[in-house]
This record gives structure tokens, C-alpha cells and sequence, in this order.
């Protein structure tokens, strides 16, 4: 009888033990998914109709951004076959701001880089150097404005003639943005502060986050990277070289890589 009344008690105990662990299990299924940088959206700016800006050498900067963020895709799916790596473009095709947003969300990005290079105003004395720009956010009344603001300087883009610069190109669109996305957005950035100045040539201007530079991809850490200046001579020269936009795309790899590592860590139990 008493026998009897061990192993009942035993099976009891593993059919309980076998649900307390099928449920944890599910919980932690449920956070592992939100906790790892599994969808790496890589975003070359400009492209197709909109070159963005024209470097020193006439080449336009669509090309530069593409390159790089060719290796940076490359280097990624090499590393990490457990990794989805998207690009908004892979080719000279023109994708609008809100399109690239989409296209992020609807792959369930995790996080966000956007690539471009930079140029100064005609009317500025000669600048050098990268920036990263934290993707910041506006109340929805200024973003309709600069979608507006976009839409016109994007036009006015096609008339390279007119000069703008590719930070004036850069407006993003925002409707939405949480916090907790700034604060690994700033994370990435001070990693990739770190990796560019140890990998590549390029002189450090700083990360950028008030300004003007919007997000438009509010379900995802999102950071901007202006890879040097097409109107300096030596940036430009670098920038055009394949050691220069390999150094690039190794120093942004390599912050993935870092910023992967730590956000999993803190998100792990
Ligand atoms: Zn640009």
C-alpha cells in the first residue's frame, strides 16, 4: 500500500515537474526572443534617382554608402550564419525614407544602420571626419514638417547643382519612439564611436543627437553613421579605396558584434 501510494505520489511529482518546466520553458522562449540581435537591417543611403551627395572626385554618394554596406552584409553573414542580415537596397535602386522604415519593421529588425557619407555646405570651410548620429525623436507635429522638409530636399537632391548637403538629405520620419530604443540606440553608437576611431583612418567628430535626425524605424535601435566627408580630399580618397570601405564596414561589424554581446548578456536571466 505504501508502495503504491511512493510511486503515485512519483508520478504525480514528474507530471507537475513536467508541466512547471514546460511553462518556464515557454516564458523564457518568450523573452529569448526579444533578447537577442538575431535581425540586423543594414540601410545604404540614398540610391537610384536620389545620389544624395557628390563627392570631390564626382562620384555620387549612393555608390560610397552601397559599397560599404555590401561589406558590412557580407562580413555579417559570414560570422553569424544564425543571423538574418536585410539590406533596404542591394542594388542602384531608389527607396523612399518611409519604405526603408517599413521594410525594417516588417522584418522584425533589432537593430538598425544607417549608412552614409557626409559633405560640407559650399558655403563652410573644408571638414573631415566620421559622425554617428543617434536616431532621435520628434513629436509628430515636426515630423509631418520634415517629411515635407525631406520630400522637397530630396527633389532639390536631383539638382546636384543646387549642393545641398547629405546631412540636409538625411531627414528621417518618425511618428513614434520609446525610449528604450534611444538608450540602446546610444549604446551602439558610443561602441561604434570607439571601433571607428580604432579601425579606420577617419577623424572622430563625435556622436550627434539633438539636431535634427529622426527616426523612422521606432521599433528598433536605429543609428546613422556618416562615414567621413566626399568634399575632403583625403576622407574622399579613403572612402574610395577598398581598404578605406573595408576598414569601414569592419569597424560598424565589429560594434555589432560588441553591442550583440552585451545586449544579449543584460537581456539573458
Ligand atoms: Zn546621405
Amino acid at each position: 500500500m505504501r508502495l503504491k501510494f511512493f510511486f503515485i505520489s512519483l508520478l504525480v511529482l514528474s507530471l507537475a515537474s513536467v508541466i512547471i518546466f514546460n511553462r518556464g520553458e515557454s516564458q523564457i522562449n518568450l523573452r529569448k526572443e526579444g533578447s537577442k540581435i538575431d535581425v540586423v537591417i543594414i540601410d545604404a543611403g540614398h540610391g537610384g534617382k536620389d545620389p544624395g551627395s557628390t563627392s570631390i572626385t564626382k562620384i555620387p554618394e549612393k555608390n560610397y554608402n552601397l559599397l560599404i554596406a555590401k561589406y558590412l552584409a557580407e562580413m555579417l553573414r559570414k560570422n553569424y550564419s544564425d543571423m538574418e542580415v536585410y539590406m533596404t537596397r542591394d542594388d542602384d535602386t531608389f527607396i523612399d525614407l518611409k519604405e526603408r522604415g517599413r521594410i525594417a519593421n516588417s522584418k522584425k529588425g533589432k537593430l538598425f544602420v544607417s549608412v552614409h557619407c557626409n559633405s560640407k555646405l559650399p558655403e563652410e570651410s573644408d571638414k573631415s571626419g566620421f559622425e554617428v548620429y543617434v536616431m532621435d525623436a520628434v513629436k509628430s507635429n515636426d515630423a509631418v514638417k520634415i517629411t515635407q522638409g525631406e520630400n522637397l530636399l530630396l527633389r532639390d537632391n536631383m539638382d546636384s547643382t543646387r549642393g545641398k548637403t547629405a546631412f540636409q538629405n538625411d531627414f528621417i520620419l518618425s511618428s513614434m519612439y520609446s525610449n528604450a530604443y534611444r538608450r540602446y540606440s546610444e549604446r551602439f553608437a558610443s561602441i561604434l564611436q570607439t571601433e571607428l576611431t580604432k579601425t579606420t583612418q577617419l577623424e572622430n567628430r563625435g556622436i550627434k543627437e539633438e539636431q535634427f535626425v529622426v527616426n523612422y524605424t521606432s521599433s528598433m535601435p536605429s543609428v546613422l553613421v556618416e562615414c567621413g566627408f566626399l568634399s575632403n580630399t583625403k576622407d574622399e580618397a579613403y572612402l574610395r579605396s577598398k581598404d578605406g570601405q573595408y576598414d569601414i564596414a569592419r569597424s560598424i561589424y565589429k560594434a555589432i558584434r560588441y553591442f550583440k554581446m552585451d545586449y544579449e548578456w543584460e537581456n539573458s536571466y
